[in-house]
């Protein structure tokens, strides 16, 4: 059958709210024109992230209530630590309450100031919590992977060439090197698997330990098995294992593909790492066979994680975000190409040529998605990546991407139909969007809590339209 249906059935329903253009408009201007300070009530389609606010299956369902609550060893710590192990291998397996808890204690246990991690992308958190210690945060993307309409299909692969240039260059001031995958801040674009091997290769050639963001590895795993020679026929358990094998460590968010709605991981096979990773893991997280996470949270992490390398899982997860994307691109609506595996990621430059960086495309394009339909989106550009010196002159970001994140299982064909449809109001009205400027902000991670506020547009910007 050419039809890819959702391969589950709907046993539990939540109502979507439905508003009106004028409670949107009164609701977004309370939120300071920043949509992460939106209520949920007030959000028709929420497409902000597809971080843990998957919907979980029957089985973890049925699984959250054998959590076992014991303090210590308990059966469902167990049960994370076999299914984690069983899936990467690793020798080292530590709970944290999400990815950043992880990222967290692994800078902060391996990083000083002076330090580099090289990295295809790193993701907000990721380069937030690296430069808190006064290490440096270094993206080496491929430049198929820096061209947003390039047709290649592993953008997310870090460039090796560039890779070896930076260890050469910076002797004995790398304690591990990292790979993203899938590359969320880079599209939600996969890396292949020849990659990183020889990525690892390199790595191994100057002694640098390999860490692998691997929030996204299944649906990685699924992009290898689709598209990479080789792979046809191997399952995305095997491909996953193949793609941990090369690994030293990893650190996960288990709110993408443990498809459970908090929870993460650290695991390693290094003895120091581990020792030094424990030791502050109890002092800020929890005793290691919980890490921060209730029995019931790991119960349901060890079955989401099995349910995220289900094939048909995947080919439908795939599909949905590959029908927007379609969708999109015929009526030349510019969108990052080919679509990665969690979001359809528009281009905001592309979408406001009338605006400069300053002037916040991504802010223009997501809050008009909202006023136009309830929709909401996130902006992946200047505000999220921009740099701000100490004089507060701004460094934009390299590109003004929104993302529409696809939640996990919660959505149907119909959903991304309405969306599409918003969007395409929007497109056609897209001279409207004004520029936005930031009237508050904080030091870090400023794109959660910023206030903005949307001006006239100049005449220069009009007559550009
Ligand atoms: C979500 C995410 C993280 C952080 O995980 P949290 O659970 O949100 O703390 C790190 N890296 C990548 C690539 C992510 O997508």
């Amino acid at each position: 059958m050419r039809t890819i249906i959702e391969p589950f059935r709907i046993k539990m329903t939540e109502a979507l709210p439905i508003t009106t253009p004028q409670q949107r408009e009164e609701k977004l201007a309370a939120a300071q024109h920043n949509v992460f300070l939106l209520n949920a009530q007030d959000i028709t389609i929420d497409m902000l992230t597809d971080s843990g606010t998957g919907a979980m299956s029957a089985k973890q369902w049925g699984a959250l209530m054998v959590g076992d609550e014991s303090y210590a060893g308990s059966t469902s710590w167990q049960h994370f630590e076999q299914t984690v192990r069983d899936i990467t291998g690793f020798t080292h397996i530590f709970p944290t309450h999400q990815g950043r808890a992880a990222e967290r204690i692994l800078a902060s246990t391996r990083l000083k100031a002076g330090d580099i991690v090289p990295n295809n992308s790193h993701f907000d958190t990721t380069r937030a919590n690296i430069e808190y210690t006064g290490a440096k945060a270094e993206d080496l993307l491929t430049s198929e992977g820096e061209d947003l309409y390039s047709m290649h299909r592993f953008k997310g692969n870090i460039d090796l060439e560039k890779l070896e240039r930076i260890i050469t260059e910076n002797k004995g001031r790398i304690p591990f090197a990292m790979i993203t995958v899938t590359n969320n801040s880079g599209g939600g674009q996969p890396v292949s698997m020849s990659n990183m091997k020889a990525m690892k290769a390199l790595l191994t050639k100057y002694n640098i330990p390999m860490v692998i963001d691997c929030c996204r590895f299944a649906e990685n795993a699924y992009f290898i098995k689709e598209y990479e020679p080789g792979y046809q026929d191997k399952s995305l358990m095997d491909i996953a294992r193949e793609m941990f094998a090369l690994a030293d460590a990893a650190t996960m968010s288990a709110k993408k593909d443990g498809l459970a709605n908090i929870g993460g991981f650290f695991a390693c096979h290094n003895e120091q790492w581990a020792e030094d990773f424990r030791n502050l893991l109890i002092l800020t997280e929890g005793f290691p066979t919980y890490g921060g996470l209730a029995g019931r949270d790991l119960e349901v992490i060890a079955v989401g994680l099995r349910e995220a390398l289900e094939y048909d899982y995947q080919r439908y997860r795939h599909a949905t975000v590959e029908y927007m994307a379609t969708r999109l691109s015929e009526q030349k609506i510019p969108i990052v190409l080919p679509a990665g595996g969690h979001a359809v990621f528009l281009d905001a430059a592309g979408f406001c040529p009338h605006l400069s960086a300053a002037d916040y495309p991504g802010i223009g394009v997501v809050n008009s998605l909202y006023l136009e339909g309830g929709i909401r989106s996130v902006e992946l550009g200047s505000v999220m990546f921009g740099r701000v010196d100490a004089k507060g002159n701004e460094t934009p970001a390299p590109r003004e991407l929104v993302r529409l994140a696809f939640p996990r299982r919660v959505y149907t064909q119909s959903h991304f139909d309405y969306v599409i449809e918003v969007l395409t109001q929007v497109w056609q009205q897209r001279e409207q969007i004004p520029p936005h400027r930031i009237t508050k902000q904080a030091p870090f991670l400023r794109h959660f809590t910023a206030h903005f506020a949307p001006m006239a547009q100049s005449k220069a910007q009009k007559k550009a339209v």
